[in-house]
Order: C-alpha cells, then structure tokens, then sequence
C-alpha cells in the first residue's frame, strides 16, 4: 500500500502528542513524536556537559550520538541513548528548554532530517513536531497546524506534570510557553509556522474529544480512508 502521510505542527502544549497519538491509532499509522528525537539530542548535550551555545562542540557530539527508536509492546515509542532508555528522562523540565536551544542549531536540524523523513518512507505516518508541513514533509497527504491559547496551554502542561507526579507551577510553566514559543518562531532556521496549505485547528475551546473528531475530520477531506 502507498504510504500516507500526516503532518501535524504547531506550538508546546497545544495537544499535539496526545492528538497524534490517538489519531494515529485511529488510522492504524505508526506515530513519530519528532520532539523526543530533538529532546534526546538535548539530554545527550546536557550529560557531555556542553553549553548550548558552543555550537562547535554540539555539532561534534552528533557524529558520536546512538539514538535509536522504537515502539514498545503498547504501541507507544520509546527513545534511546547509547542503549539507555531515556524516554522517561527526556521528559524532564529542564530538557524542555534545552530542546527548543539544540534544535536552533542547523547541525541538529541537518542530523535529524533523514532520521525523521526514513520513517515516512517506511511507514504510513502521523508525525508531529514544529516544521514537519514546512520542511520535513513538504509532499504530506494531509497538514494540519495545531493551536491554543498560552494560558490553555500552561493550564494542560500543569495538569500533564502534576499527573506524573512532577511538581509544576502555573505561572512558571505560561512563562516558559511563551519564552519556548518566541524562541521556536524567531529562530532563523526551520521557524515555527503554519504551512501555508496546512488547515488551522484552535483547541483553545476544544476538549480532547472534539479536538480529536476535528482532526479526523480534516483527514478524511484529503484522504480516502
Ligand atoms: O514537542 P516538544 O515540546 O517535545 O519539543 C521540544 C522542542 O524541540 C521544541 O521546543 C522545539 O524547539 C523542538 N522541536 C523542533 N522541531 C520539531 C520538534 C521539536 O524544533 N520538529
């Protein structure tokens, strides 16, 4: 069967993983989370002990990474580090804001591009990330750019933290949303930005269900299912 693909991108917190996720399901695509791959990187950066600003140094600890992925029993994808599963780790706080500084940097974009676009070639895809529409996937079946409110999105974060049992606070979480979203749009490399033939989805006002059957919706006007 032709492969399909669906790109869905947009800011931190729109419910972006969790939507991709259940669509995926939905349709029986595998889900890629492009934001872990960055996050990865990142925890890598972190653990060598290198300042995200020495871009020379970054840049030749690619050439030494082993990141791997794959899907465990529950489908869900797991990410690891020279062996270690890191998929718990990457979620941290702190890797959230080294992530959105690594993946500034063109040498990561560059590293992560094939990682990214082979599974698209090898699978029917849901991948959602920050320039899947725009520069991952130009050619996707279907791209979808995913928002909501700051104060929407600093609201779930809060409830997505407290849930694993990590403590969180609200108006630290709004301030580094909108700290992330201005560094993830102003960078001069892949910026965040809605395609310009992606379809607009809000959820400011949607909760998961009517966002899901939203997104479906939008999938079933560009690919016969
Ligand atoms: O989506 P998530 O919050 O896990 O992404 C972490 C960071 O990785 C983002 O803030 C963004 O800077 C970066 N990212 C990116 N391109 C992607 C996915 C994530 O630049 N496709």
């Amino acid at each position: 069967m032709e492969k399909k693909s669906i790109a869905i991108d947009g800011p931190a917190g729109a419910g972006k993983s969790t939507l991709a996720r259940q669509l995926a399901r939905a349709l029986g695509f595998l889900y890629v989370d492009t934001g872990a791959i960055y996050r990865t990187v990142a925890l890598a950066v972190l653990r060598a002990g290198i300042a995200t600003e020495d871009v020379g140094k970054v840049s030749q600890l690619l050439g030494t990474l082993d990141i791997r992925m794959d899907y465990g029993q529950d489908g869900e994808q797991r990410m690891f580090l020279s062996g270690e599963d890191v998929s718990k780790a990457i979620r941290e706080h702190q890797v959230s804001g080294l992530a959105s500084k690594v993946s500034a940097i063109p040498a990561v974009r560059d590293f992560l591009l094939d990682f990214q676009r082979r599974q698209a070639r090898e699978h029917s895809v849901v991948m959602d990330g920050r320039d899947i529409g725009t520069v991952v996937l130009p050619e996707a079946d279907v791209k979808i750019f995913l928002t909501a409110a700051p104060e929407a999105r600093a609201k779930r974060r809060v409830l997505e933290l407290r849930q694993r049992g990590q403590q969180a606070e609200f108006d630290t979480i709004l301030r580094d949303i909108i700290q992330r979203d201005k560094q993830d749009e102003q960078r001069p490399i892949a910026p965040l930005r809605r395609a310009e033939d992606a379809a607009l989805l809000d959820t400011t006002q949607l909760n998961l269900e009517q966002s899901l059957e939203a997104l479906l919706q939008l999938v079933k006007e560009k690919i016969n299912l």
